[in-house]
């Protein structure tokens, strides 16, 4: 890493920088400790140049829900990069740094990568240790790599890889040595869910992803058809899973331990009354979807809704998963979809509807309810915007998957323009 400038999410733990999670709450926030990830990247040589915007908490898929403004598409200024972690993808993408680190709870790596036009990795679940990463979903949450090409994901993937003693969901496992040395996709299976490729999928975008799956025959690859059956549950499965997390995970900020207070009383002098510091607290520290998000999870977690929603969630995610064992034990190596329905919309335009937002997720959030590692590689443009290509593979395949998308890179001219 000798010397190569970083950018770390704003929601990763910095010890000579704040770390806001893009909220008021945390404004002014500087943690005591540094994340796993961070630390290793140091001592191996790599210089944390700056942290970068994010949707608030790292919910959001586009980079506006931020306390701090919102991140611009590095191409054209007017949309969006993406979210959540959609500084850290328009850092890499302008080169300013060479690599970043992410976190990715429902695709918040891959798909500002794919906006962006540059490389997203989601790590296995347990990969990488969350140790120092501010938590959302943690049964979801997993540190991820942007970067401008497969060989420097991997590279930093190498370094911030394995056990630690912080993070017990941490796997017990040393970290990754990976070899990228596949010439070609000889011997690969490349499975094409149905699923992911439905009827109205974005002309463009669909032929984006034909080019992509023909380079990859070319050198290679077998391709198969194949049918993740519950594929359609991923996204209402996420939106209870991750806000019922969401809600636990951010009972902390309550103004007596963390962040900014407000008392709720003129003059803001002591504290007579509890539960109205609380309130007026959380009220002022927390944005509107942050808000939505512990609305909803504390509903879908509550007594008379509990087995209606959350249980019913958690059925949902095993049949998901299911699916991928199946198609995976069925001799397929790695799953090839779009990262994304479209490419970057403007700034604006979803705001005022959350579920199209959450929609947005439909390629990419059941990775992480199945903790399998997943990447986004860039296999073209429209209009001169990028348009990513996702590749899944078992848990624990790293090695699989970024040898195969290595190959796709080199194979896919991921600038080329489709009309
Ligand atoms: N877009 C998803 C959400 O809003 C995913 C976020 C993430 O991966 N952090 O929850």
């Amino acid at each position: 890493m000798g010397g190569l400038p970083l950018a770390v999410k704003d929601n990763i733990c910095t010890v000579e920088y704040d770390t806001t999670c893009g909220s008021r709450i945390l404004e002014n926030y500087r943690s005591p400790y540094e994340a796993t990830a961070v630390s290793r990247l140091k001592a191996a040589g790599g210089m944390v140049a700056c942290k970068s915007n994010l949707d608030e908490f790292a919910m959001g898929s586009s980079s506006e829900h931020s306390a701090f403004g919102r991140v611009r598409h590095p191409v054209d200024a007017e949309r969006v990069p993406g979210g959540s972690s959609g500084g850290s993808a328009a850092l890499v993408a302008a080169g300013a740094v060479d690599a970043a680190l992410g976190s990715d709870t429902g695709g918040s790596v891959r798909q500002p990568a794919a906006f962006c036009g540059v490389v997203g990795l989601k790590p296995t679940y347990g990969r990488v240790s969350r140790y120092g990463l501010i938590a959302f979903g943690s049964s979801l949450d997993q540190i991820g790599v942007i970067a401008a090409s497969v060989q420097q994901a991997a590279a930093v993937l190498e370094v911030i890889s394995g056990r630690d003693e912080r993070d017990s969901t941490c796997a017990d496992v040393d970290p990754i040595d990976i070899s990228l040395d596949r010439q070609d996709l000889d011997g690969i299976v490349v499975g094409l869910p149905a699923e992911y490729f439905p009827s109205d999928l974005d002309p463009v975008t669909r032929k984006a992803c034909d080019r992509a799956v023909d380079a990859m025959r070319r050198a290679g690859a077998v391709t198969r058809d194949v049918s993740l059956p519950h594929a359609r549950l991923a996204v209402p499965c996420y939106y209870v899973i991750a806000p019922a997390e969401a809600s636990a995970n951010l009972a902390r900020y309550d103004g007596v331990r963390y962040g900014a207070r407000v008392t709720g009383q003129e003059g803001g002098e002591g504290v007579d009354d509890l539960a109205a510091m609380y309130r007026a607290t959380r009220g002022a520290g927390f944005g509107a979807e942050v808000r939505r998000r512990i609305v909803v999870g504390t509903h879908v977690l509550s007594s008379g809704y509990y087995e209606a929603y959350y249980t019913k969630a958690q059925i949902a995610r095993g049949r998901i998963t299911r699916d991928f064992t199946a198609v995976f034990d069925g001799g397929v190596d790695v799953l090839f979809t779009p990262t994304t329905p479209t490419t970057a919309f403007k700034a604006g335009e979803l705001l005022g509807d959350p579920v199209a937002m959450y929609l947005g997720d439909v390629f990419v959030c059941a990775a992480n309810l199945a903790g399998i590692p997943a990447i986004s590689v860039p296999i073209g443009r429209a209009n001169g915007l990028p348009i990513g290509g996702q590749l899944m593979a078992p848990v624990f395949a790293e090695q699989t998957l970024l040898n195969v998308a290595q190959v796709m890179e080199r194979v896919v001219d991921g600038d080329h323009e489709l009309r």
